[in-house]
């Protein structure tokens, strides 16, 4: 199922993101947007790929606008733009666009189309505004990831063991959970410490705000990146 089935004949308005951008030979530019209360969905936008085009640097990858869009018999086609927040000072950081673009690639590979997922398009906004706005990228992927996990149900636990329900003050890695050192078993993973715990309960709790600058006083102490492919594995697995 491609999901533009469903639509009727005719020009519609939907809000999202760009989150892939494709040029034909011929000149056209196709875009893969993520749309609130539709999911993902190809659209042909005219004209696009020559020159300035028509709709400028609203087509880039990451740009969130309310897109009019007029579904033909065959074909989604882009009519305008109203770009609403374009990120375009965390497009001036080298890094921080580059942990933005992997993290845009792993939405659009994750949404399936036909099935709208508005509370992923929330925690993607939230992640790339905390990014821009000055927020540690890897502590930020952490939150991001953790909760989009959490809202499919399978992120791990991190205040019981995920095998017997034990309050946790120290874990171990498990395949899925956190587990107690009772139940560590065979995990040869190291212990995560209760105070290193905590940082990683209040990177998912802090309020938007409250998070960004506290992000930058623990970049340092714990290993992130091999944090954040624990989550990336479990997200994997849950498709
Ligand atoms: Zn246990």
């Amino acid at each position: 199922m491609n999901g533009k089935e469903n639509l009727r004949q005719g020009h519609f308005r939907a809000s999202g993101v760009v989150l892939r951008r494709c040029d034909t030979a011929e000149g056209e530019r196709l875009l893969y947007l993520g749309l609130k209360g539709l999911g993902p969905l190809w659209v042909v936008a005219p004209g696009a790929a020559r020159g300035k085009g028509r709709f400028g640097g609203a087509t880039e990858p990451l740009v969130w606008a309310v897109f009019t869009l007029y579904k033909a018999s065959r074909n989604l086609y882009l009519k305008e733009v109203d770009v609403r927040y374009d990120f375009w000072a965390l497009r001036s950081r080298s890094e921080s666009l580059a942990r933005a673009a992997q993290w845009g690639r792993l939405v659009a590979d994750c949404l399936l189309m036909g099935h709208p997922d508005d509370a992923l398009l929330g925690f993607f906004f939230w992640a790339l505004q905390g990014l821009e706005k000055g927020a540690d990228g890897a502590v930020a992927e952490w939150r991001f990831l953790w909760r989009w996990l959490h809202d499919r149900g399978v992120a791990p636990d991190l205040d019981r063991c995920g095998r017997c329900g034990t309050p946790l003050d120290g874990a171990f890695w498990g395949d899925e959970h956190l587990l107690c050192p009772a139940c560590r078993g065979s995990s040869g993973s190291p212990l995560l410490t209760g105070p290193l715990l905590q940082v990683l309960r209040a990177a998912v709790m802090l309020s938007r705000d409250s998070f960004i600058p506290w992000s930058m006083t623990v970049r340092e102490g714990a290993d992130w990146p091999a944090f954040n492919e624990r989550l990336r594995s479990l997200l994997r697995e849950s498709l």
